[in-house]
C-alpha cells in the first residue's frame, strides 16, 4: 500500500502546469492567474474627493461658519481642473479630481449645499476626505501575484488597473468515463442487477466547478477491447482521463486489465473509501483510474483530482480548509488507513472550536448521507478510534 500523500503527489506531478493563455478578464473568472500582473495605473489614479461637498483650503475654513465664494463645479468625470482660489470653494462630488490648491473637502452635510456661494458650517483638517493618488496599489506594482485565483475581487481589481487580458493557465479538458456493464441511463427501466449511472455527473460537475471542461462518456461496458476501442481515439483531444470502477481485485476489472502494461500503474493507498487506485499515462495522457463506488468516487476527487486540477490551472492554495471539531459521537477506523468520513460541521459563535458528527456509516455505496454533509471527517491512518467529544480534523467541502 502506498500512502494518501505520496499517490496525491504522484497524480499532482503527472498532470504539470496547463499552458499559459492569455484570457479577457470576462473569460477568466475561475483559473489562478501564471504570472505576476503589473498595475498600469495607480489607485486612485489621481487625488480626488471621497465625499460629495465642496474642495477648500483648510486654513480658511477655521473659522465656522463662513460663507465662500463656489468658484467651479466638478463632476465627477470632469477633466479639465482648474486651480482653487484662497478664499474659494469649488463643488465637488465624489470621485472627481481634487483641484491643485485644495488640501480639504468639506461634505455637503456640513454646509448649506449653495451653487454660488456656499455657508460652510464646520472646519476641516488637511486630508479630510480626500482620497490620495496610489494610496490602494502603485503603478508598476504587482497588483495580482502569480497564483491568485481569480475572482470577484481580483477580476476587479485587474480591470481596475487597466488590465484587458490575464494570463490564466488554459482550463484543462477532461474525459469521465463511467465503467460497468450494470449501469445504465435515466430514463432506460432498469432490470433486476441493473442501476443508474451516478459517477459521472459527479465528476463532471466536480470538474467543471474548479473551472475546467469535461466531456463524459457514460457506461463503457466491461469488455477491454470495446473499452481501449471506444476510447483511445478520443486520448488526442484531451488533457486527461479520469475512469471510474473496473480497478478492485475482482474478475472483469476492465479498467485495470486495458491498460495494465499500457503505462498506468494500479496500486492500493492507504485509505477508506477509494482503496484502488491507478494512474499513469496512455499514449501520453495523463490517466487517473478512480474506483467504481460513488462515495470513494467523490472522496478520490477530493483528495487527489481537486488538488491536482488545482495545481495545474495555477492555484497557489490547492487545500480545503481544515478545522478541528469535536465529535458528537465515537467512531472507528481502519488501522492504517486514513479514514474520510462524511460529517456535518457546526460552529456556534464564541466557540473556540466548532462540533462534527458523522452523516452515515463508512460504506462507499452510501451515497444519500453525502448530500447531508459540509466537510469530511479525517481519521489518521494511526488512529483506529475516537471516543465522543474528541477533537477531531475536518475538511470543509
Ligand atoms: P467496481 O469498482 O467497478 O467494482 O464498482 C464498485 C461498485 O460501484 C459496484 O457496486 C458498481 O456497480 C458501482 N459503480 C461503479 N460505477 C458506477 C457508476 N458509474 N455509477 C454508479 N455506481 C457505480
Ligand atoms: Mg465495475
Amino acid at each position: 500500500m502506498i500512502s494518501v500523500d505520496a499517490h496525491r503527489e504522484t497524480v499532482t506531478g503527472l498532470l504539470g502546469n496547463a499552458p499559459v493563455i492569455r484570457l479577457p478578464l470576462a473569460s477568466a473568472a475561475g483559473p489562478g492567474i501564471a504570472e505576476d500582473v503589473r498595475a498600469g495605473v495607480s489607485l486612485p489614479p489621481f487625488d480626488n474627493s471621497a465625499m460629495d461637498g465642496y474642495a477648500v483650503r483648510a486654513a480658511d475654513v477655521t473659522e465656522v461658519p463662513v460663507t465662500l465664494p463656489v468658484a467651479e463645479d466638478i463632476p465627477a468625470g470632469r477633466v479639465d481642473i482648474t486651480k482653487l482660489e484662497p478664499g474659494t470653494a469649488h463643488r465637488i462630488m465624489t470621485g472627481a479630481p481634487l483641484p491643485p490648491g485644495a488640501d480639504a473637502v468639506v461634505m455637503v452635510e456640513h454646509t448649506d449645499g449653495g451653487v454660488t456661494d456656499v455657508r460652510v458650517l464646520r472646519t476641516a483638517v488637511p486630508g479630510a476626505h480626500i482620497r490620495r493618488q496610489g494610496e490602494d496599489v502603485v503603478e508598476g506594482t504587482v497588483a495580482l501575484s502569480a497564483g491568485t485565483v481569480l475572482g470577484p475581487a481580483q477580476l476587479g481589481l485587474a480591470a481596475a488597473v487597466g488590465l484587458a487580458e490575464v494570463p490564466v493557465f488554459r482550463p484543462l479538458k477532461v474525459l469521465v468515463v463511467s465503467t460497468g456493464t450494470e449501469l445504465v441511463d435515466a430514463p432506460e427501466p432498469l432490470r433486476h442487477g441493473q442501476i443508474y449511472e451516478s459517477n459521472s455527473i459527479m465528476l463532471a460537475s466536480a470538474i467543471r466547478a474548479l473551472g475546467c471542461e469535461a466531456e463524459v462518456l457514460r457506461s463503457v461496458v466491461d469488455d477491454v477491447d470495446e473499452f481501449r476501442a471506444v476510447i483511445e481515439p478520443r486520448l488526442a483531444d484531451v488533457d486527461l482521463l479520469v475512469t471510474s470502477g473496473g480497478v478492485s481485485a475482482g474478475a472483469y476489472e476492465v479498467v485495470k486489465d486495458a491498460l495494465t502494461g499500457q503505462g498506468v500503474e494500479f496500486r492500493k493507498v492507504a485509505m477508506q473509501p477509494g482503496g484502488p487506485q491507478g494512474c499513469g499515462r496512455w499514449n501520453g495522457v495523463p490517466v487517473v483510474t478512480l474506483p467504481g463506488n460513488p462515495v470513494s468516487v467523490l472522496v478520490s476527487f477530493e483528495a487527489f483530482l481537486r488538488p491536482a486540477l488545482l495545481a495545474a490551472m495555477g492555484h497557489a492554495g490547492v487545500d480545503r480548509q481544515r478545522v478541528r471539531a469535536r465529535l458528537t459521537e465515537a467512531m472507528t477506523s481502519p488501522a492504517g488507513r486514513r479514514q474520510f468520513r462524511r460529517g456535518f460541521y457546526t460552529h456556534s459563535e464564541g466557540e473556540v472550536t466548532g462540533i462534527v458528527g458523522p452523516r452515515g456509516g463508512p460504506g462507499s455505496h452510501l451515497l444519500a448521507s453525502f448530500t447531508q454533509a459540509n466537510c469530511l471527517i479525517v481519521l489518521p491512518e494511526d488512529v483506529d478510534s475516537v471516543d465522543q467529544g474528541d477533537e477531531v480534523d475536518v475538511l470543509l467541502l
